[in-house]
């Protein structure tokens, strides 16, 4: 027992350090040392007491950091560097890259929702909404994605008509003749196309992302960004990005393309450049592209620029009609027929002027990159994986209204509900984090961490759900046509989940790996002070390191005894339990993350499944995080409490299973043992969302016009008569204007006031008896041929295939 008095008089010592307050660190052990002493049987004297001795020689130590330093954080330290992972440069800069923001606060096991609620993402400008209602608005008027897929180009007017409306340069500042817009507008404007076209959204997509303008605007030259930045926001150049070869793939700085530095002729001029040869594979816009921003290993083997023969990933601008380029072939990725092929240079002479950044420039590719890539990540991928989740939501809860089998809209079928529960509750998620991270972006932010998570995860989502709805639709679904608006975005779907960081990579190495350096409170510091054998750094990351271990190890079991209900939850209402669980939650992962690294050390770089599964906790946790934000933000409606209930409990379920899988999986079993008993001290119980709960989505989406509306109002919404989402828009409008004299019909046969008879002879019975008037006949005429219409799948003439014009819709 007295070794118990013992470790809770030290780790109150720890805790108080940790907290600076000192002087509590001597009085409240002191306190604590006179309940041991008056307990001990022996009743020594507190002075002469061991406990006494044990307690001054442990303070000395831990509390005097002049002792300290020397009698534990020098061998800590000496055994942290020895445990430690060796980082390379490439590792170090992509590790240092970007910036933490509401992360670190999750990592940190005590969120400070205030601070996240207070955080006002910025709202659309005049200008970027007049946008979206205009030329946005407009040009998903003239796209036609089936004729898109079948011509395997946009038209000439649609190339015509993005060039002329700027949309290539929406990051572009309007000093350079772009649009300058915020993040907001740039994933609004994505959304909406992606809801219409794929094939354009990519199109746009990527001069808007990592690439050129962007890499420009952060690291080129005042020349570079006069001359081209305004060619490119005009489509005057076409760029593409050009990183992944047949050899360097997810190891992207594997990079056999090379570039030698060397006099040569380039116009006429005898000038100091690079000759370059480079091969590049999946390279979108690429086959169409005017410059190829072109990443390479810059070698200077005679020494023109310094001493160093091997100066680095190096980014450079390449006019795509030099001679030994060769570019133009495609791939066909998934038969979404945006432009994307290999290119390749054989070398190819350019003056070291191409340089992004010039000739200081020369080396510092792979940290432009890594820079560059969180805003591009925090917005393209994440915005068109809304687009189709939008897209599956809408077109499913119509559908599931006006198809019937059994009698029965199909939507009434606890079956369908299940899956209409989860594209529901799933695309609100989706939704609430592709906003929030635009409004980091907005705020200044470039969330490393963050937007690989919104990238991977919103992707992985937006696979569930098109999944889901492709279920629900069942053959409507797969015969292609231009009535079926899913099977496109069923076949895009992996594009999104590869492209920007493979799934797999982002969430097994990516998120937690980089998480745990950059967001944890200490875990930087203390490998800086290790690299830079700072033991004074050391001595306070480290110790404040066990201090924060400490609180939360207690803050874990005690918000897991009371479930989250000791903290304090910002907003009252309904969903004030599910801050303060999610609060429960951060404080669990934090406590199982930082016995992870301790028990794991070096080696969890390499147990993959471990960080993917701390990854996925982090993940979910962000994205309840912005649910909740989302709903309280909306004013907390009655209309969107299903969706985020449902979403949140969903999220709370899949972080404790993670958890739960890392405790499972953690090769110390006394350590998972003593650990589960501290953050699920009364077991696992969270449950996936009830089926009540779930049902109150599904009828969300069915009966709730304005949760359905509210849910996915980003999406581009066709005219009435158009096949596919428009027509299938106006049966749901007549299905519900029928609806009330259904149920007259419906109630009257119940009541045996009208016989029971198939279709249109029950209707003309109901008239005859006077249950329904002529005009109520009419409506649900009318509402039955737009059902009949949208039920029907395109059909075409065997001996054309699907591949020519002359197709035969036979519905
Ligand atoms: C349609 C399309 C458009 C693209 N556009 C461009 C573009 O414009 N510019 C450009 O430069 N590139 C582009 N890419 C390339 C894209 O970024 C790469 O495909 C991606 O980085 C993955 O590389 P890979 O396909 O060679 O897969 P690989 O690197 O071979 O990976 C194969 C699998 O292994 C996994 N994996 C790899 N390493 C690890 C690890 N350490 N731990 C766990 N899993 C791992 C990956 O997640 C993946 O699942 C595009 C690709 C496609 C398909």
């Amino acid at each position: 027992m007295t070794s118990i008095v013992l470790g809770v008089i030290v780790a109150v010592g720890l805790v108080c350090l940790y907290h600076g307050r000192v002087y509590l660190a001597w009085t409240v052990p002191g306190a604590s040392l006179l309940g041991a002493w008056w307990w001990s049987s022996e009743a020594t004297p507190p002075v002469w007491h061991p406990t006494t001795v044990l307690f001054v020689v442990l303070m000395t130590v831990f509390g005097v950091p002049v002792v300290r330093r020397v009698v534990v954080s020098r061998w800590v330290m000496r055994l942290m560097a020895s445990v430690l992972p060796r980082i390379g440069d490439t590792e170090r800069i992509a590790l240092e890259a970007g910036t933490v923001w509401f992360d670190r606060d999750l990592f940190s096991g005590k969120p400070d929702w205030a601070k996240l609620l207070a955080f006002k993402p910025k709202t659309l400008s005049d200008t970027e909404r007049a946008f979206l209602e205009g030329p946005v608005e407009k040009l998903c008027g003239m796209l036609n994605e089936w004729e898109i897929v079948r011509a395997g180009d946009l038209p000439p007017s649609v190339w015509d008509f993005l060039k002329e409306h700027r949309f290539f340069g929406m990051i572009i500042p309007e000093t350079y003749g772009g649009l300058g817009f915020s993040a907001a507008a740039h994933s609004a404007v994505v959304v909406k196309i992606g809801s219409r076209s794929v094939t354009t959204a990519v199109t746009v997509m990527v001069p808007n992302s990592l690439g050129p303008a962007e890499l420009l605007l952060h690291h080129g030259t005042e020349q570079q960004r006069q001359y081209y930045l305004p060619r490119l926001a005009t489509g005057q150049d076409i760029p593409c990005f050009a990183l992944t070869g047949p050899e360097a793939g997810s190891d992207a700085a594997a990079t056999q393309s090379v570039g030698i530095v060397c006099q040569g002729s380039f116009e006429g001029e005898d000038v100091l450049g690079m000759r370059l040869t480079w091969h590049k594979r999946y390279i979108t816009l690429g086959p169409v592209a005017t410059v190829l921003g072109l990443a390479f290993r810059l070698r200077d083997p005679d020494n023109l620029l310094g001493d160093r023969d091997d100066l680095g990933i190096t980014c450079a601008l390449i006019p795509a009609t030099l001679p030994g380029i060769d570019i133009g072939t495609r791939h066909d990725p998934m038969g979404i027929p945006f432009q994307n092929g290999p290119n390749q240079g054989q070398d190819v002479f350019v003056p070291l002027t191409f340089i992004i950044g010039g000739r200081e420039g020369a080396g510092q590719g792979w940290r432009m990159l890594m820079e560059s890539l969180a805003a591009g990540r925090s917005i393209s991928l994440p915005a068109l994986a809304v687009a189709s989740a939008e897209v599956a939501t809408r077109v499913t809860s119509a559908y599931a209204t006006v198809r019937e089998q059994f009698d029965t809209p199909i939507g009434r079928f606890e079956g369908i509900e299940e899956p209409l529960q989860r594209i529901g509750s799933t695309t609100y998620l989706m939704n609430a984090a592709r906003t929030l991270t635009a409004g980091a972006v907005d705020a200044g932010e470039r969330p490393a961490v963050i937007s690989a998570i919104v990238k991977a995860y919103l992707t992985e989502a937006m696979r569930r759900v098109v999944n889901d709805a492709m279920d629900i639709r069942a053959g409507a679904a797969i015969c292609r046509g231009p009535r079926n608006v899913l099977a496109l975005a069923y076949q895009a779907v992996p594009i999104g989940i590869t492209v920007e960081g493979a799934n797999i990579l982002t969430r097994s190495m990516i998120i937690y790996g980089q998480g745990a350096i950059r967001c944890h409170p200490f875990v930087q510091d203390e490998m800086e002070a290790v690299a830079a054998h700072d033991l004074a750094r050391f001595d306070r990351a480290f110790f404040g390191h066990v201090g924060h271990v400490v609180t939360n190890t207690t803050r874990a079991g005690l918000l897991g005894l009371t479930d989250g209900r000791l903290t304090h939850s910002p907003v009252r209402g309904p969903v004030t339990r599910l801050f303060g669980q999610l609060s429960r939650m951060s404080a669990a992962f934090a406590v199982v993350s930082d016995t992870t690294m301790a028990t794991l050390g070096g080696t969890l770089k390499r147990r993959e499944r471990i960080s993917g599964r701390l990854a996925d906790a982090l993940a979910w946790m962000y994205l309840a995080s912005a649910a909740l934000k989302q709903f309280v933000d909306d004013g907390q409606p009655r209309r969107d409490l299903a969706f985020v209930q449902c979403g949140c409990t969903q999220a709370l379920h899949e972080i404790q299973t993670a958890l739960d899988a890392v405790l499972d999986n953690l090769p110390s079993r006394l350590t998972a043992w003593v650990l589960r008993r501290i953050v699920f001290p009364l077991g696992a119980r969270y449950r996936p969302p009830r089926d009540t709960l779930g049902a109150a989505v599904a009828r969300g989406l069915l009966e709730d016009r304005d949760a359905r509306l509210a849910l996915t109002d980003d999406i581009y919404i066709p005219p009435p008569d158009e096949l596919g989402l428009g027509r299938l828009e106006s049966a749901l409008d007549g299905a519900v204007v029928a609806l009330a004299v259904e149920t007259k019909v419906r109630d009257a046969v119940r009541a045996g006031r009208l016989e029971r008879a198939p279709g249109d002879l029950l209707l003309n019975r109901a008239r005859e008896t006077g249950v329904i008037t002529e005009p109520e006949r009419q409506i649900v005429l009318e509402a039955d041929a737009l059902r009949n219409e949208v039920i029907q799948v395109d059909a075409f003439d065997p001996n054309d295939g699907v591949s020519v014009s002359r197709q035969v819709s036979r519905g």
